[in-house]
């Protein structure tokens, strides 16, 4: 992620004025978005041009004097004159933020794009680097949001200290302020001018429901870009109390939860030490048990070599409600890095997803025979054993020539993409780049895409 050069924030102007020198066009851009505000909005010009009629301002024609800057609380310059020099001279004597229209290098400040739902404000910013990405998002924005939900948001706030006398738990609190803002029967009681009235109703609905049991919800989180999470994933994250994650779901996913969730990551990388699958079965069930809403979320789909039979069978015992979502598994992302169709119409009549950490001989034998009669294996777990797995495959029957093609890092910008045969992987010396790996082996592979794939032990099938 990269540094901002301006910090957001949303400056308090209630009861001060903001100041703007300049009475053409530009001046009345300015006064646009200053009249969004309760402040007074003050027109300084010898100039006044421009048709400030629909605004209640202040429009003061004639030169600067410094005292125009009493109880300012911002300041725009949007002339070029000696009575601008003075301005902008006082602003910065008095320490007052200064916005010079045009010259970002005299800003102190700059005005993002804004979706106005006062109370609710959405403000867009590119520091000033594409003023036209930033349009194209408050687009977006402004369709997604509901014109009434600032008059929601307002009641919310009007209601707070009753919401706090009824509900005491946190958690109940926030599931009714997130039915409230959510919940078209007051949104269409609002359109009427009643959704004080739907508010009550709603908020005593809640308070006289007994708080709500813990749920567990067991995520697939995807190969680890933040993209390749479903809706459901991310929608459920946002309403999850606690998140309890593996080291292999990246912080950016991770992040996507609720700021105030709590974050526990439950390790399991290789070679960590951290909880064992006893202490996270345990550590789910206690704290759906405490009424939270838990975010078990998981590498790819929790279903694929992510321990699920055991969290669940833990869940129904102790009988706690749970949902599992699916996640896009590894195979699935290094086959879409690649081209690769895992399943092809006369070469490939199936896909297995197999791990090659703990594999036996029968293991092997049985998978050697499913590549050799055309199936494409994809193999987890197996990118630090991949020599030997390969050498295992072969002496069992497997033939030396398959394909076979690795992504490390698949579904991620940083991924790298190894190709060759069988008999190359098991000779193989080079060293793969960090992070997990899928090793796909079978007929099927060659079909893929991996020309820019560096090449096992300097041999390689044909790329078509
Ligand atoms: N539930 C996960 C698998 C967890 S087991 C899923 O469905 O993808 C961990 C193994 O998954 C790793 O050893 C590796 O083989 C594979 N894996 C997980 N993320 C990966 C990624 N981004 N790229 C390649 N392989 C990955």
């Amino acid at each position: 992620m990269g540094y901002l050069n301006t910090f957001p924030l949303s400056y308090k102007v209630q009861g001060l004025r903001i100041v703007i020198v300049g009475g053409s066009e530009e001046a009345l851009n300015k006064t646009r978005l200053a009249t969004k505000t309760t402040a007074q909005v003050v027109i300084i010009s010898r100039h006044i041009e421009a048709d400030f009629s629909t605004f209640a301002v202040e429009i003061v024609e004639r030169g600067f004097v410094p005292s125009d800057l009493d109880s300012t609380a911002l300041v725009f310059v949007a002339e070029e004159s000696a009575d601008a020099d003075l301005a902008k001279a006082e602003a910065r004597a008095r320490n007052i933020p200064l916005n010079v229209v045009d010259v970002p290098a005299e800003c102190d400040f700059y005005t993002p794009s804004i979706v106005d739902r006062a109370p609710l404000t959405v403000a867009i910013s590119t520091e000033g680097d594409a003023p036209v990405l930033a349009r194209l998002v408050r687009a977006r924005i402004e369709a997604m949001l509901s014109p009434r939900i600032g008059k929601i948001a307002s009641l919310a706030g009007g209601l707070r200290h009753k919401v706090e006398s009824l509900i005491h738990d946190g958690a109940a609190r926030r599931r009714y302020y997130e039915a409230l803002v959510t919940s078209p029967a007051v949104e269409a009681a609002e359109a009427l001018g009643q959704g004080a009235e739907a508010a009550e109703a709603l908020l005593a609905q809640h308070a006289s429901t007994t708080q709500a049991s813990g749920v567990v919800w067991l995520i697939g989180a995807g190969p680890g870009s933040e993209d390749l999470l479903t809706l459901r994933a991310q929608r459920l994250l946002q309403e999850a109390d606690v998140i309890v994650h593996d080291q292999l779901v990246p912080d950016a996913v991770v992040q996507m939860g609720r700021r105030d969730a709590e974050q526990i990551s439950v390790g399991k990388a290789k070679g960590h030490h951290s909880f064992s699958q006893a202490q996270i079965n345990t550590l789910i069930v206690r704290l759906a048990n405490e009424g939270k809403k838990v975010a078990r979320l998981k590498s790819g789909d929790p279903m694929v070599f992510g321990r699920a039979g055991e969290e669940i069978a833990a869940l129904r015992k102790a009988g706690v409600p749970y949902q599992i979502v699916p996640g896009v598994s590894a195979a699935l992302a290094a086959a879409a890095d690649t081209a690769t169709p895992v399943t092809l119409r006369k070469v490939s009549s199936g896909f297995i997803m197999a791990t090659a950490h703990g594999a036996d001989d029968s293991d092997l034998t049985h998978w050697a025979a499913l590549a050799q009669s055309g199936l494409t294996l994809a193999l987890y777990m197996g990118k630090s054993i991949a020599s030997d797995v390969a050498a295992r495959l072969i002496a069992h029957g497997a033939a030396p020539s398959l394909p076979v093609g690795i992504v490390v890092n698949a579904g991620r910008a940083d991924k790298s993409t190894y190709s060759g045969t069988l008999a190359a992987l098991a000779a193989n010396t080079i060293a793969f780049s960090d992070g997990p790996a899928i090793i796909f082996v079978g007929e099927a592979v060659e079909a893929g895409d991996w020309a820019n794939a560096a090449q096992l032990a300097g041999m390689s099938f044909k790329v078509a």
